[in-house]
């Protein structure tokens, strides 16, 4: 559709540049969001990236092991069947480095790196009711005013670095996983620690205890974990894979997660004790996520649960072989999965060799960081490196840094103080034209990303569409909705055992003073996208929408 174009160029009296849309962030989510406002609606629309490159997350998280989850095939963009079959994944998951060649060439491809501006610090936005736009502003001093605001600023993009007495005074080097320098780091010969056992320290333990002369993990919290069984992706799988895209796609989106799975439709509790065990080895021979998807109610029913959760502790007993390591390495506290699971190659192993301890920081807490290491209440462990794998300020943190001002100066910080509270995960009440890709009370971090990702996109963008062709100004979720809708998250989160892990980031509990709200949409990713569609077919109850 013709949209009225205006030269990104242009500025305004106060050298403020004009453009139709601002997205924050170019990672997946603010690269295709570029696309689709720019190249399929006309809209001017530039990309605003704090990072020296684009890739958001995986330009961040280069620490040792990172690597998808998700399989590669399923972890891609689905908008474009050429792009689907032009590109080629080398293994099941993808590492690190071949999700960024993969960015880069969308970045390339469709032609978007001249609307992108990196090394652009979003520090301000403000809503001026009066025009109906967003004016925001960067680190750099640069003004910029936009109608749409669309944040794609990633859920997991703010990083936690515990406040622990003494690390200034560490002579040591210190790094946060998710700010990982470009440049690597060499763990040769060097004691190396490790405090965090989430998805992220169980992919880094393994391969820094390759490298390094001694690794110790400081673990507070033990975590079920599953084998990947990653390995190269053969060409006679990648054909198959590129013959059924359409079949693909169209089952992750139909399923809860986002995955391409077959959700089993029995209960484990229908299963005799020899089958149950005979489809969990099974599961466990496979690999990875897909774990989840043996029973249908591993989520939602605890003695089925149990079964799981109990077939996993008898693994890390078989596989590791000191007992007491081994107890010490079984998670007892969460049903397995209620917290985000990991999935990992080696990582139980890790813990037979012998330049790696395992420190139980729950039952002898860290009390400082020293210069020569941390001290625990019953030892000081003497390292060079010390790696915080101890995840992020997730979901909101990554959208209150940006201190967005609506209307009448009310700040998001404030309107949230209580936890997140928004329609569809899309939109806050009082902030008209501000939408935010995978938002609090979406299915977000729930899913496979790129496919919560792409229906986002699309929604936002047919909204636009849909505003522009009425001639119509400014689009704000109602605060009634709003409440409707927290209500829900709140009602389809206590339908699973989710909330049984009361330390989850999904809750914020893994930040100190936050808000314990549960913050993704958990009613599973087809049932959301039903109701964004009919919310848009039915001209957008919720949604207040004017001149
Ligand atoms: P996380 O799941 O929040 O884990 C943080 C770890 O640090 C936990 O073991 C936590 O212990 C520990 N920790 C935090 N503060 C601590 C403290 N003061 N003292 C001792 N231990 C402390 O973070 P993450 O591992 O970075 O993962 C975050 C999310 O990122 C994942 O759940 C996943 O969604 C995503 N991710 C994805 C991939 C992938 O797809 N490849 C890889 C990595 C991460 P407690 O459990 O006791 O709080």
């Amino acid at each position: 559709m013709a949209m009225t174009q205006i030269d990104p160029a242009e500025t305004g009296p106060q050298h403020v540049k004009i453009l139709d849309a601002i997205i924050v962030g170019a990672g997946f989510s603010g690269l295709y969001q570029l696309h689709v406002l720019r190249d399929r609606l006309g809209l001017s629309a530039r990309v605003l990236e704090a990072g020296a490159g684009i890739g958001g997350t995986w330009y961040w998280n280069r620490y040792p092991g990172a690597r998808c989850d998700s399989e590669s095939y399923y972890y891609s963009f689905s908008f474009s069947k050429e792009l689907e079959q032009e590109w080629e994944w080398t293994e099941r998951y993808p590492e690190q480095p071949e999700i960024m060649r993969y960015l880069n060439h969308v970045a390339d491809r469709f032609d978007l790196r001249r609307d992108i501006q990196l090394e652009t610090r979003v520090t301000g936005a403000r809503f001026d009711a009066a025009a109906n736009r967003w004016l925001v502003s960067t680190a750099g001093g640069e003004e910029y005013s936009a109608q749409f605001l669309i944040t794609a600023v990633g859920c997991l993009s703010t990083a936690n670095v515990p406040k622990i007495k003494g690390l200034d005074a560490f002579a040591g080097r210190w790094y946060h996983t998710g700010q990982w320098p470009h440049e690597g780091v060499d763990f040769t010969g060097q004691r190396v620690g490790l405090i965090g056992t989430g998805s992220t320290g169980i992919q880094a333990a393994p391969v820094i205890a390759e490298q390094a002369a001694h690794l110790t993990v400081f673990q507070r919290t033990p975590n079920y974990s599953v084998p990947a069984r990653n390995g190269p992706m053969d060409a006679e799988r990648r054909q198959q894979i590129k013959a059924d895209y359409p079949e693909i796609r169209a089952k992750s989106r139909a399923s809860t997660n986002g995955h391409p799975f077959d959700l089993s439709p029995r209960s484990a509790l229908d299963a005799s004790p020899e089958e149950r065990e005979a489809l969990y080895e099974a599961a466990w021979q496979q690999g990875g996520l897909r774990f989840r998807a043996t029973f249908r109610d591993l989520l939602s029913d605890v003695q089925a649960n149990e079964t799981a959760s109990a077939f996993i502790r008898s693994k890390i007993r078989e596989i590791v072989h000191d007992p007491a390591v081994a107890e010490r390495l079984t998670p007892v506290d969460h049903p397995f999965a209620s917290k985000r699971p990991p999935i990992d190659s080696n990582y139980f192993e890790t813990f037979n060799r012998d330049n790696v301890l395992l420190v139980d920081v729950r039952a002898a807490p860290i009390q400082e960081i020293t210069p020569l290491g941390v001290r625990t209440s019953d030892a000081e462990y003497k390292l060079d490196i010390l790696v915080f794998a101890t995840g992020f300020d997730a979901m909101t943190g990554p959208l209150l840094a940006l201190d967005i001002r609506g209307e009448d100066g009310a700040s998001l910080r404030d309107l949230w103080s209580a936890g997140p509270r928004t329609y569809l995960g899309l939109q806050t009440a009082g902030f008209p034209n501000l939408f935010t890709i995978t938002g609090p009370g979406s299915p977000s971090v729930l899913t496979n990303m790129p496919t919560a990702i792409e229906q986002h996109v699309d929604w936002i963008a047919d909204c636009i569409a849909y505003m522009r062709g009425r001639g119509l100004q400014r689009i704000e979720a109602t605060s009634a909705a709003s409440d409707q809708w927290v209500e829900h998250v709140n009602e389809a989160a206590n339908a699973t055992l989710l909330p049984m892990a009361s330390s989850s980031w999904y809750l914020g509990a893994n930040v100190p003073g936050k808000p314990r709200v549960f913050m993704p949409y958990a009613g599973g990713m087809a049932k959301y996208a039903a109701i964004c569609e009919q919310v848009a077919a039915d001209g957008y109850p919720g949604f207040q929408l004017g001149r």
